[in-house]
């Protein structure tokens, strides 16, 4: 049933939904000029906000996309509000975690062609590594995932810690890999050698960016923390750099996170940090980028005081304009300083020091400062693979930072090349 409002179809807007007669929709404030509850079956709602003039379509807590010919699987929305942006940015409709929506003709199911390899590594298990592996693993491609640390999800793991409907996305992916034929091996790092080793057809490389610490005067002081510092922190990886400056407490409780397999799950830390957070109260986070801005929440959620910092004029890149306006102007509603156009920073113990546009230098007091900048693309393992004579397809971050968004639509896309089928033409 296509479901239809102010002239927008939903179903073709936002691929196929299904009902769950559980949700409830009795919080939604509905506008009359869109649908009664029975008409929206439960999936999505068309809200708008009288007091911003913004239009959202809210998820419901599941979106059913269903492949032809699978059993049913339900893809959860990440409330990215990507499928609802793109209207405004005039571009063609897509959704950020299945990359077939809106391409659905175009994307009819990939066919293995004759010349497809018989055997591929995927090499690293974040969202794109799975996205491909899944994809490969259906057309009857024989997988070897390898994944260098102790579990699938790659930075998705530190996303849901920040924004938990990544949470749910990680599940999904993780049940799929669970559900196939991948043949998955963690605490395996991929070098030239073993590659070499196992000698499939083809590579597809998705290993994730590089995060730099950037040569930012102070940078080295023990109260500055980088994003993988944390995230090793909270993820319990005891032998990483972030434990290393944290207290003892700290590490113990890091080493019983990681050693009983608590740390593995994102909903539980998000709950702990709420009553034990090993960050003072004051926290500069330099960058406001999707990532640095998304910490700010997750942090004042925490009862800290938090100021962000961006060199570019405006915050939020990387999430997509109705998502960008909602985060933006509820981290403000929380007290977040939010300060775009910073220049000359420094860290000082106990404060960072920034120049604004006019010239003035101001002082923030800092107990903790968590850099969020500095990720860029990595293709040296990829480099080093094609020089030894590797077919290889490299996606997501490891190309560029490209989000959940990027990292999904590259596996996608990636499969669909090995198997022999011809690129989705993009209408500009
Ligand atoms: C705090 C935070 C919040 C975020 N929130 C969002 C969000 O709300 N929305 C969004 O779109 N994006 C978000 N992101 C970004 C998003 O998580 C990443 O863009 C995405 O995970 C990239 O996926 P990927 O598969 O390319 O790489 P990754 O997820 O980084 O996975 C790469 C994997 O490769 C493994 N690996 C690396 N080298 C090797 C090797 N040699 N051998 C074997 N394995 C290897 C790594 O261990 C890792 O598991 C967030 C990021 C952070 C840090
Ligand atoms: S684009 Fe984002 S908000 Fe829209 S359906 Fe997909 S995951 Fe949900």
């Amino acid at each position: 049933m296509t479901a239809q409002a102010g002239g927008v179809q939903l179903d073709a807007h936002l691929g196929r939904h299904d009902v769950d007669a559980t949700d409830d929709v009795a919080d939604q404030r509905l506008d009359q000029t869109t649908f009664t509850t029975a008409q929206q079956r439960g999936q999505f709602s068309r809200l708008v906000d009288q007091r911003q003039n913004v239009l959202f379509v809210r998820g419901r807590r599941r979106c059913v996309q269903q492949r032809a010919g699978q059993p049913r699987a339900a893809r959860p929305c990440i409330y990215c509000y990507t499928c609802v942006s793109t209207a405004y940015l005039r571009q063609p409709l897509r959704c950020a975690v299945n990359p077939d929506t809106g391409f659905e003709c175009e994307r009819s199911e990939a066919a293995k062609s004759l010349s497809a390899p018989r055997h591929v590594v995927v090499i690293g298990g974040g969202p794109g590594g799975m996205e491909a592996a899944c994809r490969l693993d259906e057309a009857g491609v024989k997988v070897t995932l390898v994944e260098a640390g102790a579990r699938l999800g790659g930075t998705l793991r530190f996303a849901a810690l920040a924004y938990p409907p990544n949470g749910d996305l990680l599940d999904y992916l993780t049940a799929q890999i669970g559900q196939s034929t991948v043949d998955v091996h963690c605490n395996t790092p991929a070098t030239p050698d073993l590659l070499r080793r196992l000698a499939p057809d083809a590579v597809v490389v998705a290993t994730g960016a590089r995060r730099t610490m950037p040569e930012l005067p102070g940078a080295d002081l023990p109260h500055v923390f980088s994003g993988d510092d944390l995230r090793a922190l909270m993820l319990g990886n005891v032998a990483g750099e972030g434990a290393r400056k944290a207290g003892l407490g700290t590490r113990l409780a890091a080493r019983l996170g990681a050693a009983s397999g608590l740390s593995a799950n994102a909903a539980l830390i998000r709950t702990a940090t709420k009553a034990w957070l090993p960050l003072g109260k004051r926290i500069v986070i330099l960058g406001g980028e999707l990532v640095g801005v998304e910490l700010a929440e997750f942090l004042a959620g925490r009862g800290r005081e938090v100021t962000v910092l961006e060199p570019a004029p405006r915050l939020g890149k990387g999430l997509l304009l109705v998502r960008r306006m909602r985060l933006l102007s509820e981290l403000k509603e929380h007290g977040v300083a939010l300060q775009g156009g910073v220049s000359e920073l420094a860290i000082e113990p106990g404060a960072v020091r920034y120049k604004v546009q006019d010239d003035t230098v101001v002082r923030v007091p800092a107990d903790h400062v968590i850099v969020a900048m500095g990720a860029t693309g990595d293709t040296s393992l990829a480099d080093t693979l094609i020089a030894q004579g590797h077919r290889v397809e490299v996606i997501g971050d490891a190309t560029g930072v490209s989000y959940i968004e990027g990292a999904i639509r590259g596996g996608a896309e990636a499969a669909r090349r090995l198997l022999g089928n011809p690129p989705v033409e993009r209408a500009a």
